[in-house]
């Protein structure tokens, strides 16, 4: 019989969500998953079901339990010379929320998530029809996933490259920066015109970073500013692109370390996904809104990214090519710094612009909205009733969504 825990709570990265379930099971096996999948209101990780299961070096798939984390698998990819174009932590939760990078040309999500997902019935998702459509961004609310097959790519290794312009240039040419890099994306320093531009593209080039201690030094300092002189933050920005963004800088690694870095300070984000097109109105809309109301504060930077379009059901980038635009606060210390008016401000220009927001960060959506947002909505809610007819799944953060 599986062991549970009793008073386990669980905090994100930030430590600002959080929750207690009645019991917490690691399971190690298909078993103690139906085990102890029977009982709602618990909290199963399957983190301890991590193992890599087949290479087909051929077809360049593996197969993974659920639980593995990407951390673990890369350098296993690597002794077979292959990659996963993932860079986030959890297979399974990965799947569950859809998060980005910026990607002109990916491969389609089918190839990178693979093609076998199997549930607690033991049957693979393929069947019925629709539910592999529905459960390649599933919330967590359709059973639990117990292994992924990933199609990957051979290793290549890219080159970064980061420079100043400034956000009525870049805004003017995003097509063309667009069409000039394979992965681009802008940080604009709000309260400013500054924008740090960043390419990175495949190369041959030898291992090399221009990174050092300092400028990773004075980075740390800027949250620290940042939350405890709000009143400067306009300065603080202005100043830190100065010293820290007007170089141009390059390096260049195997893909999964450029398209990775540490992220050292908690925060608060927003990160909605708008139709590419609406980039430059957002964005304006936002400065505009940030000058005509001063005491209104933004840290840097808005991360500004490009991913093409799918045709997963729940996918913010469902069926149109989209710019995600990451909106953030800093919390050094556990520090809160007022932000209620940016994020409401930021929701408003989103919501105006046919936005959805990214499931992984904060959003104010109930079901009403996303009704709007999702022409496949009632298909995806249609699936989660019939999988799982007793709402075994669901928890307060699903019951907003799907009631
Ligand atoms: C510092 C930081 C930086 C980030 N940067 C980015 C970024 O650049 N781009 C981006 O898009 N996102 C970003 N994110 C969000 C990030 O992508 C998600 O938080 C992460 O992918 C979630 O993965 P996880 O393994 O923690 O999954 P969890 O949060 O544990 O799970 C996600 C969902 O999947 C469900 N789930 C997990 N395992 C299973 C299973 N076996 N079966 C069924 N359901 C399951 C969970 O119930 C939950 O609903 C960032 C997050 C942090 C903390």
């Amino acid at each position: 019989q599986v062991h549970g825990y009793k008073g386990v709570k669980f905090q994100n990265w930030a430590r600002t969500y959080g929750c207690c379930p009645e019991m917490y099971y690691q399971p190690t096996s298909v078993e103690e998953i139906r085990e102890v999948s029977v009982h709602p209101g618990l909290e199963t990780r399957p983190c301890l079901m991590n193992r890599l299961l087949q290479v087909d070096t051929e077809k360049k798939q593996v197969t993974v339990e659920a639980g593995i984390l990407l951390a673990d698998l890369h350098p296993q990819l690597g002794k077979h010379g292959l990659l996963s174009l993932c860079a986030v932590k959890e297979i399974s939760g990965l799947l569950g929320i859809r998060p980005h990078g910026s990607l002109k040309r990916p491969p389609s999500t089918t190839q990178v998530y693979g093609s076998l997902l199997r549930w607690t019935d033991g049957g693979p998702c393929l069947e019925p029809e629709g539910v592999f459509q529905a459960a390649r961004v599933h919330l967590g609310c359709l059973g639990v996933i117990l292994t992924v097959t990933l199609q990957c790519v051979p290793q290549f290794h890219l080159q970064e490259i980061s420079f100043p312009s400034t956000l009525e240039e870049v805004l003017n040419n995003l097509d063309s920066h667009l069409k000039k890099s394979e992965y681009f994306r802008f940080l604009w320093f709000p309260h400013s015109e500054n924008v740090s531009v960043i390419y990175q593209d495949h190369t041959n080039k030898p291992p090399s970073s221009s990174a050092n201690w300092f400028w990773d030094y004075a980075e740390c300092k800027v949250t620290f500013f940042h939350s405890f002189l709000p009143g400067l933050v306009g300065w603080i920005n202005r100043f830190f692109f100065w010293l820290l963004f007007t170089r141009k800088k390059e390096s260049s690694d195997l893909s999964h370390r450029i398209f990775t870095y540490e992220c050292r300070f908690k925060q608060h984000v927003q990160d909605w996904a708008i139709p590419r097109e609406k980039t430059k109105e957002a964005l304006l809309e936002l400065k505009a809104m940030l000058e005509a109301h001063p005491k209104m504060v933004a840290h840097y930077p808005v991360e500004v990214r490009f991913t093409r379009g799918d045709d997963i059901l729940l996918s913010p980038c469902f069926q149109r090519d989209s710019c995600y635009m990451n909106i953030i606060m800093y919390r050094p210390y556990g520090k809160d710094v007022p932000r209620l008016d940016y994020w409401l401000t930021y929701e408003t220009i989103m919501k105006k612009v046919g936005g959805r927001p990214h499931w992984a960060k904060a959003h104010n959506c109930t079901r009403k909205d996303f009704e709007k947002m999702y022409p496949a909505f009632l298909k995806f809610c249609a699936i989660r009733e019939k999988l799982d007819p007793t709402g075994m799944f669901l928890n307060a953060y699903l019951e907003k969504v799907f009631y």
